[in-house]
């Protein structure tokens, strides 16, 4: 590991700035020091601010405000999480093990880098690591890459359950600036696609500070997510879905989808529920929106396969939601 200097953040204002002149936060510092130790990542000034005031879930005008220091742990096992936004307990318990889900953040785990193997392999060439280099994914091992989203520069997916759940909920990022300003941005607009820039991954400005992820007011119908991974525990998504889905007089009134595993993002493409809504759920209803779904699909040989898996985990994850509720 090389050499890093290190300080401790007593409040958000300074500490945003500091970061602006060329430091690093670390807060539990799951993925960070994973990938400091691969030389991914070469921090020279870490500002750990695990001492910052933000780890409350509080009330929200019907919603819930999260702090960005508040553990997957505590957020998966929070008793309004649990009742109101159950998507999000799931995705949460989905993701890593219980000990990184001890020390994991909430704010952390928005930003947590791909899984791909090149990324992580400073011997390849990765334009997100070192722009420019190449993608040596792209007609390489792609099983765990996007199908949906990439570019002809990179094809990593966003690895967090967390972040689809809060996706398909519709929540928003709060943002402390530079300079002092607070600003709010719908996690749906949060990430970038890769484009000609994989580098660039968020709408975050050098120093920003996420300080906290409000979720919306609990919204009618069932939630659910189901991952499908290739081991039961601590194995990133192949493929996921979050879904809400309410039933009226035995219609689709409303619902919500978001997808992990499968793009640069969390994936939200409102086209697939729009085309669900006011219909009578059917298995032929739920493949439409599944062909919608995957319409704009670039698979390589190593992940084509994702495209049925997406397909019938969306089928069966709707399937499974309008059975149970009740009519
Ligand atoms: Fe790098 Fe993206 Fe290509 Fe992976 S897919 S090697 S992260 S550019």
């Amino acid at each position: 590991m090389r050499p890093f200097d290190y300080m401790r953040a007593t409040d958000a204002g300074g500490a945003v700035k500091d970061c602006a002149n060329g430091g690093t936060f670390i807060a539990g510092g799951t993925n960070l020091l994973d990938l400091m130790k691969l030389e991914v990542m070469r921090p020279d000034l870490l500002i750990d601010i695990n001492r910052l005031e933000l780890n409350a879930i509080n009330d929200a005008e019907g919603g819930l405000r999260i702090g960005a220091l508040v553990t997957n742990s505590d957020l998966a096992a929070d008793m309004r999480v649990r009742r109101d936004w159950p998507v999000l307990s799931q995705a949460l318990l989905a993701g890593a093990s219980g000990q990184l889900r001890n020390k994991a953040t909430t704010g952390g785990n928005l930003l947590q880098r791909t899984r791909c193997y090149y990324f992580q392999d400073t011997a390849m060439p990765c334009n997100k690591r070192n722009p420019g280099s190449g993608c040596h994914a792209i007609g390489g091992a792609t099983r765990l890459h996007a199908i949906l989203g990439g570019s002809d520069a990179c094809i990593a997916t966003h690895p967090s359950d967390m972040a689809v759940a809060m996706t398909m909920l519709d929540a928003q990022v709060e943002i402390l600036g530079s300079d002092g300003a607070t600003r709010t941005v719908p996690l749906r607009e949060f990430y970038r696609l890769p484009g000609q820039t994989p580098h660039i991954e968020t709408v975050l400005e050098e120093g920003d500070l996420i300080t906290a992820v409000v979720l919306p007011p609990k919204a009618a119908g069932r939630q659910v997510y189901r991952k499908v991974r290739d081991r039961a525990s601590y194995a990133f998504a192949l493929v996921s879905v979050a879904a809400r889905i309410e039933v009226v007089d035995g219609r689709i009134a409303a619902g919500s989808l978001a997808f992990g595993g499968i793009a640069p993002r969390p994936w939200h493409d409102p086209a697939a529920t729009d085309l669900l809504v006011g219909q009578t759920p059917s298995r032929d209803l739920f493949a439409q929106a599944a062909d919608v779904l995957t319409a704009e699909a670039t698979p390589q040989d190593g992940n084509a396969f994702k495209v049925p898996l997406l397909r019938r985990t969306l089928i069966a994850t709707l399937t499974d939601l309008c059975r149970e509720t009740p009519q």
